[in-house]
């Protein structure tokens, strides 16, 4: 029901605006450990960005419609590796959530994003980049799809978080980080951190009664 979707777009991309808002200085503090600074700022600007596009005549009255217009507006908004990164992600799983949204639809659509992310980025599992966030995200959907959706995103999200935390002990290898990869140990990836943020958030909205 297009109504119907239009609301959960919204509801799901304010909710990781929100977090993102919560957390810029805390990211742009870990992107400055090892790189430029900017993961904070680039986040904020790409997520008010997605949002609005979310809310625009554009994105029509559907998930996957809001969530194509919030990728294409998200890289151009954010900039630098992530923002492009991140749009493709966004505007992948939109366009492979045209049916339906069950368990397996939804990580059918998140592996695709996943399969589109690499292809851009080129990272390695283990490169410390959002890489090491997002494939156990994409694992525990697939392995969790049975119990619907929702249960499926909160255990991935869960798997996440682990996941970003445990990135404190790789060394990187893509991105601006990799030159200064040293200095890295012991802090978190930023990309990586910002992604369990994100899929947090919209566990935890998508959990939420209305
Ligand atoms: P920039 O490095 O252009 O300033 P950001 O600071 O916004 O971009 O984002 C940095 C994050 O982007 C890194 O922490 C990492 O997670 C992610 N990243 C950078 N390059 C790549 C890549 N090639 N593949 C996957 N993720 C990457
Ligand atoms: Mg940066
Ligand atoms: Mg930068």
């Amino acid at each position: 029901d297009g109504a119907a979707g239009e609301r959960l777009v919204d509801r799901v991309l304010t909710a990781a605006l929100d977090a993102i808002e919560a957390a810029e200085d805390e990211l742009g503090r870990l992107d400055a450990v090892a790189a430029d600074g900017d993961h904070g700022l680039g986040m904020t600007r790409g997520m008010r960005a997605a949002v609005a596009a979310a809310r625009s005549p554009e994105a029509g009255d559907t998930l996957s419609g809001g969530l194509l217009v919030a990728g294409t507006a998200f890289a151009d908004a954010a900039g630098g590796a992530s923002g492009a990164l991140y749009g493709v992600l966004l505007a992948e799983t939109g366009a492979g959530l045209r049916g339906e949204v069950t368990g397996e639809t939804l990580a059918n659509a998140v592996d695709n994003a996943v399969r589109a992310f690499v292809e851009l980025g080129k990272a390695e599992p283990g490169d410390k980049t959002m890489l090491d966030a997002i494939l156990p995200f994409a694992e525990t959907l697939r392995a969790r799809a049975d119990d619907g959706p929702v249960a499926a995103w909160v255990a991935a999200a869960q798997r996440a978080t682990e996941a970003a935390r445990a990135t404190a002990d790789l060394v990187p290898a893509k991105g601006r980080a990799a030159r200064l990869a040293e200095r890295s140990k012991g802090h978190a990836d930023p990309g990586a951190t910002s992604f369990a943020l994100l899929v947090t958030a919209v566990g935890e909205a998508l959990s939420a009664k209305t």
